[in-house]
């Protein structure tokens, strides 16, 4: 058996149609109001549902974390 249906380009074009890549669903942290995915861990500052998760400054050498610890606490300011 031989599929001799032709493929047209409004058939092609159709198929293609539905190949579109959809944008990134972001939601803002509560804690330090950065762009972050939904139910996931903030990459910015470790919190989770009100609580810190995961320890940001672990893995950051001395320099990067009095930057990083600088920049969580002037957030923390602002808010309060
Ligand atoms: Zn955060």
């Amino acid at each position: 058996m031989v599929n001799h249906m032709r493929h047209t380009s409004g058939h092609r074009d159709q198929r293609r149609a539905n190949q579109t890549l959809e944008a990134v669903n972001l939601s803002k942290c509560g804690h330090c109001g950065e762009q972050k995915l939904p139910h996931k861990i903030c990459a910015n500052c470790g919190y989770y549902n009100g609580r810190q998760v995961v320890d940001v400054l672990k893995k950051l050498d001395k320099k990067e974390r009095k930057k990083k610890e600088k920049e969580l606490a002037e957030k923390e300011g602002a808010k309060t």
